[in-house]
C-alpha cells in the first residue's frame, strides 16, 4: 500500500486542476497531501462522447471512462448555463449553443438575440456545475482495462444571476461576459455598478462559483471513498 493516492481529474485543462487542488488543500487540510492529482490529458486518455441528458449523466460518464481505463479514482465536472426564459436551455448544449463547439463569441451573440426583447426582471439566470467521484474496485484481482467500479457520487452546485444586453469584461470564458452573478464581491461598490463574471478576478469568481461549490460538495466522499477506504 502506498501513501500517496493518484486520483485523476477528468479534463485536459490545468486550470481545473489547480481549482480542484485549491479546494481539497482548503477543505482537507494536511490529508489533501495524501491525494496526487493528475489530469486525463496528462496520461494521453481521450474524450469521451458526452451523450448524456444532464449535468449529472455527462459528469458520471466522463469520470467513469477514466476509472475503466485506468483503474484509478476520477473527478470529473459538466457545467452550463440554464436561462429561465429559455426553458433551462443552453443547459448541457450550452458549449455549442450557436452550433459550434466552443465558439463563445457565437454563443453569446445568439443568447442576446434570443432574449433581446424579454425585460430586465425576467432575464434571470444561473450556472449549474455538477461535480462527480467515482471509484474502482480494488479487491477484484484486476490488472488491466476495463476496471471496474465500485463506488461513485455526484453533486451539484450553481450560481445564480441575470444576463445583461451586451458583453462586459475580459476574464473568464464561456457567458462570463454576459452574467452578472447576484453574489457581487464587495469592489463592486467602487466599481458603480454589479460585475459581470468575466470582469471578476479569478479568485473572485471563484469564491461563488458553481464549480466551486459542487466540487466543495464532493470532499466529504473523497474524504470517505478516497482517503479512508483505499487501498492503491
Ligand atoms: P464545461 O462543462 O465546464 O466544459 O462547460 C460547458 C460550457 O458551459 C462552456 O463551454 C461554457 O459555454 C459554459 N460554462 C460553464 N461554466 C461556465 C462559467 O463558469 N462561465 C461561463 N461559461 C460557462
Amino acid at each position: 500500500m502506498s501513501d500517496t493516492i493518484r486520483m485523476v481529474v477528468a479534463t485536459h485543462n490545468e486550470g481545473k486542476l489547480a481549482e480542484i487542488k485549491r479546494i481539497l488543500v482548503e477543505d482537507l487540510g494536511e490529508d489533501a497531501e495524501r491525494i496526487e492529482l493528475v489530469t486525463a490529458g496528462s496520461l494521453n486518455l481521450p474524450d469521451p462522447v458526452e451523450d448524456g441528458v444532464s449535468f449529472e449523466q455527462n459528469a458520471l460518464l466522463k469520470a467513469r471512462d477514466v476509472v475503466r481505463r485506468t483503474g484509478l479514482p476520477a473527478v470529473a465536472d459538466d457545467s452550463g448555463l440554464i436561462v429561465d426564459v429559455l426553458g433551462a436551455a443552453p443547459g448541457i448544449l450550452s458549449a455549442r449553443w450557436a452550433g459550434v463547439h466552443g465558439d463563445d463569441a457565437a454563443n453569446n451573440r445568439l443568447l442576446l438575440a434570443q432574449i433581446e426583447d424579454i425585460p430586465d426582471a425576467n432575464r434571470t439566470a444561473r450556472f449549474r456545475c455538477a461535480a462527480a467521484l467515482v471509484v474502482p474496485e480494488t479487491d477484484d484481482g484486476r490488472t488491466e482495462p476495463p476496471y471496474d467500479i465500485h463506488n461513485e457520487n455526484v453533486e451539484l452546485g450553481d450560481m445564480q444571476g441575470v444576463i445583461i444586453r451586451a458583453p462586459r469584461g475580459e476574464h473568464g470564458f464561456g457567458y462570463d461576459p454576459i452574467f452578472v452573478p447576484d453574489d457581487q464581491p464587495a469592489r463592486a461598490a467602487e466599481a458603480g455598478h454589479p460585475l459581470t463574471s468575466a470582469e471578476m478576478m479569478p479568485e473572485e469568481k471563484n469564491a461563488i462559483s458553481h464549480r466551486s461549490k459542487a466540487i466543495r460538495r464532493l470532499v466529504p466522499s473523497i474524504r470517505r471513498l478516497v482517503l479512508h477506504n483505499y487501498v492503491q
